[in-house]
This record gives structure tokens, sequence and C-alpha cells, in this order.
């Protein structure tokens, strides 16, 4: 196998200079600015920083959902800047899990349709053993044949873990996964990446707010400005939130 200079192999995702600029003429935004970071399998990452930041930008392009200007992201040793729009669609598919705010379920599906979706689109057959156990993991046994509606938000956030499990994917991106939940609800979800994590072996990067919810991870990653301005391993949520503060404070003045 083909590994890239600087890869090791316990490298989940990684990448390189990643540069986002949105429009064009007088007015660009740089969201990226040069970014270079790497996820390690089995690891839990938060990315954090003030909003406009970058860091959905970040998710977006690391996904292979959006392209970036300039830059590079490695999946494994697989390289997404070079290639086609197909290929990026099926690798998203079966190598990437995402999980949104906004739980992004099919309505008309019921909850088990909603977690074999990814599967069925990229043609794959099931693994009904994996499939069980994720179903499981998650608390949704009593569930499967009910629609997404009928479910409280905590339960439609669980509904999209298990669908972005699915698949086995390489990693997990998760855009402010507990932004629209209560704290119980969002501990529950939390306790569950974290069990992703540590029982699976799965690598997640999340963005969130809440420094509570970013003391669930290994390690907080802080952008300001489309860039990486703090890189920690888990700090604690007070020493978060001291850091963030300060970011405001600059931002402020
Ligand atoms: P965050 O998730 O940290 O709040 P984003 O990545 O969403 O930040 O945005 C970073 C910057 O890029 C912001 O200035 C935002 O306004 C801009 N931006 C994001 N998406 C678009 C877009 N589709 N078109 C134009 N500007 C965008
Ligand atoms: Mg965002």
């Amino acid at each position: 196998m083909f590994v890239h200079p600087g890869l090791t192999v316990d490298t989940a995702v990684r990448v390189e200079k990643l540069t986002k600029v949105y429009g064009s003429g007088r007015t660009p935004v740089t969201a990226l600015d040069g970014v270079d970071a790497a996820f390690n399998r089995g690891t839990f990452t938060a990315v954090m920083g003030p909003s406009g930041s970058g860091k959905s930008t970040l998710l977006q392009t690391a996904a292979g959902l959006d392209r970036p200007s300039s830059g590079h992201v490695f999946l494994g040793d697989t390289d997404l800047s070079t290639m086609s729009e197909t290929k990026l669609t099926e690798l998203r598919r079966s190598r990437i899990g995402f999980v949104f705010q906004a739980f992004n379920l099919v309505g008309a599906l019921t909850v088990e349709e909603n977690i074999v979706l990814p599967l069925r689109l990229a043609g794959a057959r099931p693994d009904r053993a994996w499939l069980a156990q994720v179903v499981q993991r998650v608390g949704l046994g009593e569930r499967l044949h009910h629609r997404p509606a009928a479910l409280s938000g905590g339960q439609q956030q669980r509904v999209a873990i298990a669908r972005a499990l699915a698949t086995r994917p390489e990693v997990i991106f998760c855009d402010e996964p507990t932004g629209a939940l209560d704290t119980q609800t969002a501990a529950d979800v939390l306790t569950l990446l974290r069990a992703v994590v540590d029982e699976q072996h799965q690598t997640v990067v999340m963005v969130t707010h809440d420094p509570v919810a970013a003391s669930y991870a290994d390690r907080v990653m802080v952008l300001a400005d489309g860039r990486i301005v703090a890189d920690m391993p888990q700090p604690g949520a007070a020493r978060i939130a001291e850091h963030l503060a300060s970011l405001d404070r600059r931002v402020v003045r």
C-alpha cells in the first residue's frame, strides 16, 4: 500500500493547507486559511471557535460535501481533492458518516429504513450483525418501525448517528449534533458518541459551541478566522470556556 509521506497508518483523515474562499471580486470571504490537521483513528476531536470561524466549512470540505479552493483532504491514503464528482459521492456514501444539528432524517421512511439508506444508496449489502450491534448500541430496538416524527429530538439524533454508523465509515463528522437538544438529551447523545469511539474504535470529529460537550472529546481544536489557534489534549470544560472567552474578548476589541 502506498502511504503518503507524513501520513501514519493510524491517521483516518488529514487536511493539508486547506483553504476555502467563498465568492470573488471585491468581497471574497476566506472561510479556511491554510488549515493543517490530522485526525487519528479511534479518537474523538471537538472543533470549537466563534461563529463564522470556519468550523462548518472545515467539516464540509473534509467530508467531501464541498470542494476546497486549494489544499488537500486525505481519507486514509485517498486524496479527495483529485476525485471526480461521481467517485466523491461514492466515497461519501461508503466511507464517511455525517451527523447534522437538524438530524436530516427522511420523514417518509421508518427508523430502520433511514438507518440502512446510505447502504442502499451505496448499493452495499447490509452487514446484519453490525446493524444489530449499531441498533442495540443506540438503543432504538423498539422504535425500528416508527417514523421520525413519532420520536423525540434525542431519539431522532440517535437514528442519525446509527445511520452514520451503518456503513462502518472511517470517520464520522458531526456539526453541532447537540445544538437542538436539551441538556440531558445532549448528554445521552454525547455518551453515545464517546462509546462509539471507545467500543467500536470509530473516529469522531464534532463541531460544538458547548464546553461541556467538548469535554467528552479527547482533544479540542479551536478555530478563529479560518485558522487553528489552539489544539489541546482534553483541557476540561473550565479551561475550554476560559479559552473561548479570551477569543470573544479579542473579537470585541
Ligand atoms: P462556523 O461554522 O464556524 O460558524 P462557517 O464555516 O459556516 O463558520 O463560515 C465561515 C465563513 O464563511 C463565514 O464568514 C461565513 O459567512 C462564510 N460562509 C460560509 N458558507 C458560505 C457560503 N456558502 N457562501 C458565502 N460565504 C459563506
Ligand atoms: Mg457552523
